[in-house]
């Protein structure tokens, strides 16, 4: 039983920098184990280090269709090498941001290096929802959240909203 809990905005652990992974041992598997079964118990499709605490460069992902097999994704220390002038729009929801929604444009494709588990060296294109859910990730890593690619009159209603739901659990606590 993973003992992961996601933290939700406004938090200024949210906005820290992740620190890159210097060697792949157990703990990081078991890590990226437990993120991946806090993410599908969540319904998120991405989750990032830092979303559970953890100052890492260490990302899972699954955007496969829920009726199709689960396809697992684990990044570690992921890296935009390139990415595509033609963007596309997807309305983006985050874990930690839960029940809020925005339209973000995104580069449509991503050229991204990083390493698996196993600690083997990657580069590999991703297009589409993988690329902007990648993309949404990677800005995890660097202390950006999805709402930093809209404007700050709609942010700063998103984060009132987080606020009041926030106050509202503390209460019933
Ligand atoms: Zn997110």
């Amino acid at each position: 039983m993973s003992s992961l809990q996601i933290i939700i905005a406004p938090d200024p652990r949210l906005l820290k920098i992740s620190k890159p992974v210097s060697e792949i041992n157990k703990k990081i598997k078991y890590l990226l184990d437990d993120m991946l079964e806090i993410m599908y118990k969540s319904n998120g499709i991405g989750l990032a280090a830092p979303q559970v605490g953890i100052l890492s460069r260490l990302i899972v992902m699954d955007c496969s269709d829920k009726n199709n097999n689960k396809k697992p994704l684990k990044f570690i220390n992921p890296e935009i090498l390139n990415t595509s002038r033609e963007t596309s729009e997807f309305e983006e929801g985050c874990l930690s941001l839960p029940t809020q929604f925005a339209k973000v444009e995104r580069p449509e494709v991503v050229l991204v290096k990083y390493k698996d588990e196993n600690g083997k060296n990657n580069k590999k294109k991703f297009y589409g929802l993988e690329a902007t859910c990648l993309q949404h990730e990677i800005d995890h890593l660097n202390g950006k959240l999805f709402v930093d690619h809209i404007s700050k009159l709609k942010r700063n209603r998103i984060f009132q909203k987080l606020l009041k739901h926030k106050k509202q659990r503390i209460k019933k606590s």
